[in-house]
Formats: C-alpha cells, sequence, structure tokens
C-alpha cells in the first residue's frame, strides 16, 4: 500500500532551500524589475540573475520539468508540483529556475514533436534560458473555439506562405521564435487541416501591430501581441510535426501549461492566506484583534479549506500524470484543476483584501494584482466554462442511463428488488409469526 503525503527529507531539503532563496534572493527582483521579467538580460540585470540561475543549476533544480535528455532533472510532475507552489508567489522565481510560462509548453513540445535541427535550433538555447518563445493561436476574432481560426499557411515551392491576424500572442515583442497555429487544408475538418509552425519573429511579414497591456499597464506597452502575419515565407523544415497535426500538439501543450499554472496559483494563494492571518493578528477594532471576530474568522478558515483542497488536488493530479505519462489520461482533472484555480485565488485574494482595510485596496499591497491574476487564469489556455464542458463530459463518460423509465435508486423498485432478493427468508419470517 503506497499512499503517502510525505516528501522524501532529501527533497525537502531541497524545498527548505528553495523556500529561503526565492524569500532572500528572488523576491526583491519582483519589486526592482516587475516589468523586465520578459526582457532580454541587460548588463546590470545578468550580474544579479546568472549567478543565481547558476546556483539554482548547481543544486539540480534547473528546468525540472522536462527529462535528463533535455537538461532538466526528470524529477516529475509531483515534485515540480511542489517546487512550483514556492516559484508561484514571485514572477521572476520561475524565470531564475528555468520553468517559466509559456516557455515550458513551447520546450515540452519541440522536445516531443521537432527534428533534430529543430531541437538544436530553438531547444537548446530556451533550455539554457537565454531566449524567449511565444505560443500565437488566439485570433482577434476568435479564441475558445479554435475551429474557428482563418490564419492560413499556402505552400509555394519548398516554403510555405502564412497570411492571417494572431492575438494575445504573449511575449512576441521579446521572443526569438513564435510557435504559429494555422490552416493548412481549409477542405478538411479543422482538426485535421490545421498545423504549427516554427517563425522566428525577425522573419518578413511578422508585424507586431500592438503590444496589449493588462490591466495598469500604459496603453501599447504590454506584453500580448497582435501580430499581422503578411506573407510569412518560412522553409519546409519549419513545419512542427506532421501536417495537420496542430490540434494534437496543442494538447500536449496546454495540459502542462495548465497543471503548471494550477501549481504556481498555489503558491499565490498561499501569499494572500498568509497576509490575511499576519493582519488578522495585528489589527485591532472594538475591543480585540481582528482574529478575534467570528466574520475574519469565518475567512481564515474558508480561505484555508479552499486552500488546501486545490493544493491536495494539483499534487494528486500530479501525481496522476507522473503515473499515466500521458496527458490525456488525465485531462478531466487537468481541466478540474483550471476550473477551480480563479475561484480559489479571487476568493482569498479578495477576504485578506478586506482584512486589509483601504489599505488592501492600493498599489502598495498586491491585492489586486493577485484578483486580477484570477481573471487571467479563468481565460489563458482556454475560458473556464470550456474547461467545465470538458469535465462534464468526461464525468459523463463513466455513466450510462437508466434502462427504465425509474431512475435506478427510486427506492419503489430498489425495495421490490431487496424483497426480492430475501423472498425466502422473509415468507419463512411470516410463516413463523
Ligand atoms: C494573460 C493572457 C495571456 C494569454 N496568452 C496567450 C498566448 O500566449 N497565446 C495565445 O494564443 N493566446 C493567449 N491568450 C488568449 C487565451 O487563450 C484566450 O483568451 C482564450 O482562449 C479565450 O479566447 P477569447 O479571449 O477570444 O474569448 P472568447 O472565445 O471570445 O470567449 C469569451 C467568453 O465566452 C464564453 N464562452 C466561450 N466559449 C464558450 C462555450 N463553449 N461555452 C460557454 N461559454 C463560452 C466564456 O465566458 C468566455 O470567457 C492569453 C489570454 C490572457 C488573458
Amino acid at each position: 500500500m503506497s499512499w503517502d503525503f510525505e516528501t522524501e527529507p532529501e527533497f525537502q531539503e531541497k524545498l527548505d532551500w528553495v523556500n529561503a532563496f526565492v524569500t532572500e534572493e528572488i523576491e526583491p527582483l519582483d519589486l526592482l524589475w516587475p516589468h523586465d521579467v520578459y526582457t532580454q538580460l541587460d548588463e546590470t540585470r545578468r550580474k544579479i540573475v546568472d549567478p543565481l540561475k547558476e546556483e539554482v543549476r548547481r543544486r539540480d533544480l534547473w528546468a525540472t520539468h522536462l527529462g535528463p535528455e533535455l537538461g532538466g532533472q526528470g524529477y516529475g510532475q509531483l515534485k515540480l508540483a511542489l517546487l512550483n507552489e514556492i516559484l508561484g508567489r514571485s514572477m521572476w522565481a520561475p524565470i531564475v529556475f528555468g520553468c517559466q510560462a509559456p516557455d515550458t509548453g513551447n520546450a515540452e513540445i519541440i522536445a516531443h514533436y521537432g527534428t533534430p535541427e529543430q531541437k538544436e535550433r530553438y531547444l537548446r538555447p530556451l533550455l539554457d534560458g537565454e531566449i524567449f518563445s511565444c505560443y500565437s493561436m488566439t485570433e482577434p476574432h476568435a479564441g475558445a473555439d479554435p475551429t474557428l481560426f482563418k490564419t492560413q499557411a499556402v505552400k509555394d515551392g519548398d516554403e510555405w506562405v502564412i497570411n492571417g491576424w494572431k492575438f494575445f500572442s504573449s511575449n512576441a515583442k521579446t521572443a526569438s521564435f513564435l510557435i504559429v497555429m494555422v490552416v493548412t487544408n481549409p477542405d478538411v475538418s479543422a482538426y485535421q487541416g490545421m498545423s504549427m509552425f516554427l517563425v522566428p519573429t525577425d522573419t518578413p511579414g511578422v508585424n507586431i501591430v500592438r503590444n496589449i497591456g493588462l490591466y495598469g499597464e500604459p496603453l501599447n506597452e504590454g506584453s500580448h501581441a497582435l501580430i499581422h502575419y503578411e506573407d510569412v515565407r518560412v522553409p519546409e523544415e519549419a513545419l512542427l510535426g506532421g501536417e495537420g497535426q496542430a490540434f494534437a500538439i496543442a494538447q500536449t501543450r496546454l495540459g502542462g501549461g495548465r497543471i503548471h499554472h494550477a501549481m504556481r496559483t498555489i503558491g499565490f494563494a498561499q501569499k494572500a492566506l498568509d497576509m490575511m492571518c499576519e493582519r488578522a493578528l495585528s489589527r485591532e477594532t472594538q475591543g480585540g484583534l481582528l482574529a478575534e471576530k467570528q466574520f475574519v474568522q469565518g475567512y481564515i478558515a474558508d480561505s484555508y479549506a479552499q486552500l488546501v483542497q486545490f493544493r491536495l488536488f494539483v499534487l494528486f493530479t500530479a501525481w496522476e500524470i507522473d503515473k499515466y505519462n500521458d496527458y490525456k489520461k488525465v485531462r478531466k482533472d487537468i481541466a478540474t484543476a483550471k476550473v477551480v484555480m480563479p475561484t480559489v485565488l479571487h476568493d482569498i485574494a479578495w477576504r485578506a483584501m478586506q482584512v486589509h482595510g483601504a489599505l488592501g485596496t492600493t498599489n502598495e499591497m498586491p491585492f489586486f494584482q493577485m484578483i486580477h491574476g484570477a481573471a487571467v487564469m479563468g481565460l489563458a489556455d482556454g475560458p473556464t466554462e470550456v474547461h467545465k464542458v470538458t469535465v462534464a463530459r468526461q464525468v459523463l463518460h463513466d455513466y450510462r442511463p437508466s434502462d427504465d423509465i425509474w431512475p435506478t435508486e427510486w427506492i419503489p423498485k430498489k425495495l421490490e428488488a431487496a424483497r426480492a432478493k430475501f423472498a425466502d427468508l422473509l415468507e419463512h419470517e411470516v410463516g413463523n409469526q
């Protein structure tokens, strides 16, 4: 019987080190350079960040999402979850540990589907933490339903020519290459007619029209690009995986990406709970600490309950991925974690903000960033509603309709069956009376 909630002592030691390292060495970077997480390191930042990355490598904690053949540690998803829940409380920490979105998912699909040349050209520098990548899938007129995408690649000799628009292509402005999902055969279903291409960002015709910012960022200085692909020519070798394989590749990418977001969200929500508890123990009103008021105790208890359920479920899902080594088999639980994640983060951050009073609503505390993060988690990698549909469909797979007009659990029918099962005994009992 192996059903264990303990972390092996050697790995726990590593986690303890990570915890202190993130607090002391990395969280200060979040304050100094909150908007430069995905930009190439300038001289000053390189002097600070490179030695931190080196220390992470020295401790065998670099790029733990990948197997050893790709420069990772082969620790698997469960250990990654335990690590990511610590890294999730800092913006810079995933960069310093070589496991930041969206590069993790992008690296994963190049590792799975890339040719040796593609791996050498794109994967190697990505894993070395020297370049950034961008996943360019959503279009301005359609996001949640990829069958509506229109951006198209047409064969011209031994080249493909890409034309169309993409929206919310995160980090395109700093990425060295884009992974673009396009229609290559409009005559078959979208599931067979779309392909992925690896496109260097400086290819002529890749026009970044706007860099859309999230709430609070200045207009047109954000990181989510509206891109016009205008007669973008790429060689045949730019195709990632086979022609028509885009949907299969997207599932590999998004499965990993979604659960990694959930792992990091645990850390972010834990940070909100920590702040709520500290404030509750520090602030007095009407003759007592906030921590003694039942409303506030309710906030703390509800938050702890939500977080602990979410955390255990994410760890369990990570364990399942390691066990089956196949995202498809764990699709229901990955989608469930994706559905639950925004609510958990939103609720805990909202209560923590409330407990901080006016201060909580200011730009001197991180609560709005967290609440905004929850809204983003309800959309990035697909909206909550669409994932609920996936969960419901997967749950329903295990059920059959009743073979009768009455439900299987209809008590009169079950009672009749129970009487029939024990008829001999019951008759005997009646006979004895
Ligand atoms: C911060 C951030 C980063 C992102 N990064 C990237 C990226 O790097 N690359 C990329 O390609 N995309 C990226 N996206 C885009 C993201 O994948 C899309 O926002 C998402 O797929 C939804 O598409 P949409 O925004 O067009 O919404 P729509 O498809 O227009 O959906 C809008 C709303 O309609 C409802 N809805 C949609 N479908 C259904 C349904 N079937 N049933 C019920 N209700 C439904 C939901 O409420 C949904 O929120 C990012 C998004 C965010 C917020």
